[in-house]
């Protein structure tokens, strides 16, 4: 049994609810999650409330070294987080080792808190006056994650959180929830004291219970765009803070003048790396102008070298469950039923696995329109769409039309279009020759539109700006001048 971890260990009681985990390889059950009540949130919670007294007043020095030491650790075991992340996702192994170095990026950046916090300081703003600014933590925060990067997303939040003198209740995807706890354990043995990162695993029921938790003062959120319109909501309206990233749409515009040999790698690689379960995945080529019938060749042939299965060459593994698996099949019947051109049929590729795994090969429709459902949904798994359009507005307009604005790329080499794209584009991360644009740790990740509710981006110097409060601080050391009642509005003098 997958169990919860509160207060610094496992959490014992018997689960009311459980549900399963599945090996994606060989669709059968693997192990069983334990499902929390809202009772369990509550001492999780009542967990991170007693950690924060003392956490919150931790030395900068204090917390970093716990955060170096963690990071030390995380590198020592990032080989068996990549294994617990394919196991239970079902990406392959050297997709999910490329998930966990990203997010010791994230936890790299979490270690430099010290100079992050540092506040600006007015000598004598006023005579004798100074005014500072501090940045304090926000108190017990909640950090709920999807199921596709279970190490990744995790670490976009937890280390700033912790870093800035917060404690988290962390509540991981149900379908793959061991990385959540291998996570907390490093980070016991890297010192953090009990209680400052708890985890529950569970469903609606854990997480309505910490968006309605009068203790927990801030939500961050990845999901499902329904699901992050909900959180957001929710949270809100419980006077939380809330930042809820969602679900998208990118689209990779293709410009005549560009390498096509490059851009069918780049279109084959991130349109099916990780099964196309990636938020930042190419789900649509926008080819401009005559490039298209290239473009399309060009990309079947690379995807008939993809090699799906479990093997240890294999590229690229199975969707993480039946019923999701299931979903993406229809998508691809619905494709076909709207009159899109089906190029090539994921439904028959070779695969190298057990055939009860939750297999799909890579899928390429052409000439999709903008109605069909293949265009307008988020269809997360490995199904590509090529749209042609006969101009550079035209495309750019499509991609400003979508109600989606996570991602998307130009690939070019005509460096005054892709500056106009880059103006233009309404979308968070732009990728110039760059199919997967996440930002590095450094910057913030976020969309636009339906992508992102609220106004700050995961990590870097939004996740800074998000789990704090600022306080600005007015002080005047009194000496015998400064006597005297004066009932106007203080000025500076
Ligand atoms: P999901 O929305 O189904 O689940 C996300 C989290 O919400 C999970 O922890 C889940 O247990 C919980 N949840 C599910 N249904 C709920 C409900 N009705 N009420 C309350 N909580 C609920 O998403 P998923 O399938 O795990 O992940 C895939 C989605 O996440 C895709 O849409 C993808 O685009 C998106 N995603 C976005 C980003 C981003 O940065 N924008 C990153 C990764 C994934």
């Amino acid at each position: 049994m997958i169990g919860h971890w509160i207060a610094g260990k496992p959490w014992d009681a018997e689960p009311d609810r459980v549900g399963d985990v599945y090996d994606p390889t060989t669709g059968r059950v693997a192990a069983q999650v334990a499902f929390a009540s809202a009772s369990e949130v509550d001492a999780a919670v009542d967990a991170a409330a007693e950690a924060l007294a003392s956490w919150r007043t931790a030395s900068l020095a204090q917390r970093s070294s716990v955060l170096f030491k963690f990071r030390e650790l995380l590198d020592d075991r990032k080989g068996d987080l990549a294994g617990i992340v394919s196991a239970e996702h079902g990406k392959v192994v050297s997709d999910a080792a490329g998930e966990v170095q990203r997010a010791l990026e994230s936890v790299e950046f979490a270690c430099g808190i010290p100079q992050l916090l540092k506040g600006g300081f007015s000598e004598n703003a006023s005579t004798r006056v100074d005014v500072y600014s501090i940045q304090q933590p926000v108190g017990v925060v909640g950090v709920i994650s999807p199921f596709n990067f279970p190490a990744m997303v995790p670490l976009w939040f937890v280390p700033t959180a912790i870093a800035c003198g917060n404690t988290v209740v962390l509540k991981p995807s149900e379908k793959d929830p061991s990385a959540a706890n291998f996570i907390a354990g490093l980070f016991a043995e890297a010192g953090l004291p009990d209680g400052v990162l708890n985890v529950v695993h569970g469903d609606k029921v854990a997480v309505d219970r910490l968006l309605e938790h009068p203790v927990v003062k801030a939500i961050s959120f990845v999901g499902s765009t329904p699901i992050a319109r909900y959180v957001y909501e929710t949270g809100t309206s419980h006077g939380k803070r809330v930042q809820a990233l969602g679900g998208a749409k990118n689209h990779m515009v293709v410009l005549p003048d560009a390498d096509l040999d490059l851009a069918a790698d780049a279109a084959v690689s991130a349109g099916f790396g990780s099964a196309g379960e990636r938020c930042m995945a190419i789900s649509v080529v926008v080819a401009v102008g005559p490039v298209g019938d290239a473009l399309v060749d060009k990309i079947a042939s690379r995807i008939a070298d993809v090699e799906v299965g479990a093997g240890p060459s294999c590229e690229m593994g199975p969707l993480v469950t039946g019923a999701h698996r299931d979903k993406v099949t229809s998508y691809v019947d619905a494709g076909v039923a709207e009159g899109a051109a089906l190029v090539v049929d994921g439904r028959d590729h070779r695969i190298d696995g057990e055939a009860s795994g939750f297999w799909l090969g890579p899928t390429l429709f052409d000439h999709v329109g903008q109605e069909m459902s293949i265009y307008t949904d988020e269809i997360f798994g490995p199904v590509l769409s090529v749209v042609r359009c006969d101009t550079y507005d035209e495309a750019v307009a499509l991609v400003n039309a979508n109600r989606y604005g996570n991602g998307t790329a130009i690939f070019t080499n005509d460096g005054g279009a892709a500056r106009r794209f880059q103006n233009e584009v309404e979308v968070g991360m732009v990728g110039v020759n760059v199919p997967i644009p996440v930002p590095v740790a450094y910057y913030s990740f976020g969309g636009w539109k339906d992508s992102l509710f609220g106004d700050s981006h995961a990590y870097g110097p939004h996740g800074v700006h998000f789990f704090t409060r600022s306080k600005v601080v007015t002080s005047r050391w009194l000496d015998p001048s400064h006597g005297g009642v004066n009932l106007g509005f203080p000025q500076n003098t």
